[in-house]
């Protein structure tokens, strides 16, 4: 080994979901939405000058935080956008979570909270979800330096009421919360109109699965202008120009089309209520979803040889290689004809 070797920063990397380059499989793996972006986004695109290109885009990023802001009714000095949520996430782990006593989050969740806190030396606990995968409020009424979870929670779509976002707040008065709400609009209550109430909530949110623009990383966190200015400080010490100029132009469309944006939503939620009774009818237990996937487990065949077998046919879903879910596949929302595909294959395990 060479003497700097011993320099390197050592971190176990987050595994993100495959991408295939075969463009001819059915992708049911990483969330994504089945249906385009706003028409509107279609159309910024094309009116969109590559001469613009040369000067760099507003670091500030006010077209698309105003438009968010709008949206929410709140000011836009309450509102941060960064390149995905996973940027935005990552730089909040870098801003708040700053103390000696551990952050929480549940054994079982996205799997990047352990690896940004990690990569930033934040110490953590996770306390594990009950026998129904739920949390346990109580599990978070100990001293902590920090509070972050999806909601609903992923891998297994599981929603959590306002009341106990709430109590969780009420609990945790000197700590910050963090709620992640990348599958809220499927189906959830967001924690946006208690920002009024708790100046230690920040609610992060993404354009990656119910605005259709994973492909064009959007992000962003709500919460007090306290603690989105100490976000800016961060994000200005590390890289002013995080969002480009397309994404600046193509988030606002996306945001003005509130009727498309339903619509699409109600297309995903029925289509997640009739697979919900196509796999059991098939053998599968699903776990109530308020998200763009399932979380499914099959009654007698293992979920690793399901997955291996749906991948040989092209069609792609999620599975976790660890304790308590490695018997789930977790199988993104898709078209109503990718879903048939799903079920027809499915059928052989009856
Ligand atoms: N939070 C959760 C719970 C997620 O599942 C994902 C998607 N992998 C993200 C955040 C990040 O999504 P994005 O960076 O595309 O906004």
């Amino acid at each position: 080994m060479k003497p700097w070797e011993n320099y390197i920063r050592r971190v176990e990397p987050y595994v993100p979901g495959e991408q295939p380059k075969n463009k001819n499989v059915i992708k049911l793996n990483t969330n994504e939405n089945p249906y385009p972006p706003a028409p509107g986004v279609e159309k910024a695109r094309k009116a969109f000058s590559d001469d613009s290109l040369r000067l760099y885009p507003d670091p500030a990023a006010s077209s698309l935080t105003e438009a968010l802001a709008d949206y929410y009714g709140l000011a836009p000095e309450q509102v941060f956008v960064g390149v995905g949520s996973d940027d935005v996430l990552a730089m909040a782990f870098l801003t708040f979570f700053n103390s000696e006593k551990p952050i929480l989050f549940p054994d079982i969740t996205y799997s990047f909270y352990s690896v940004w806190a990690d990569l930033f030396r934040i110490p953590y606990e996770r306390p594990a979800l009950d026998a129904d995968f739920r949390m346990v409020k109580e599990d978070y009424y100990q001293p902590n330096g920090g509070i972050v979870f999806p909601n609903p929670n992923a891998p297994t779509s599981l929603l959590e009421p306002l009341s106990f976002i709430r109590d969780i707040l009420d609990h945790n008065q000197e700590s910050i919360v963090i709620v992640d709400e990348a599958y809220i609009d499927f189906g959830g209550e967001s924690a946006i109109p208690l920002l009024k109430e708790y100046d230690n909530l920040l609610v992060v949110q993404t354009f990656s699965k119910s605005r259709s623009m994973a492909g064009m990383r959007i992000g962003y966190a709500m919460g007090n202008p306290l603690l989105i200015k100490a976000l800016n400080d961060v994000k200005y010490s590390y890289n002013s120009y995080t969002m480009n100029r397309p994404s600046l132009v193509f988030g606002v469309e996306a945001v003005k089309d509130d009727a498309y944006f339903k619509e699409t939503l109600g297309k995903i939620i029925k289509t997640r209520q009739e697979a919900i009774e196509k796999l059991t009818e098939l053998g599968f237990t699903c776990l109530e979803s308020a998200s763009n996937f399932l979380f499914a487990a099959h009654k007698t065949v293992p979920a690793e040889k399901i997955f291996k077998e749906l991948k040989e046919e092209g069609i792609f879903v999620r599975h976790f290689n660890s304790a308590r879910i490695d018997n789930y596949l977790r199988i993104t929302i898709g078209t109503p004809e990718e879903m048939e595909k799903l079920y027809q294959f499915l059928a052989r395990y009856q």
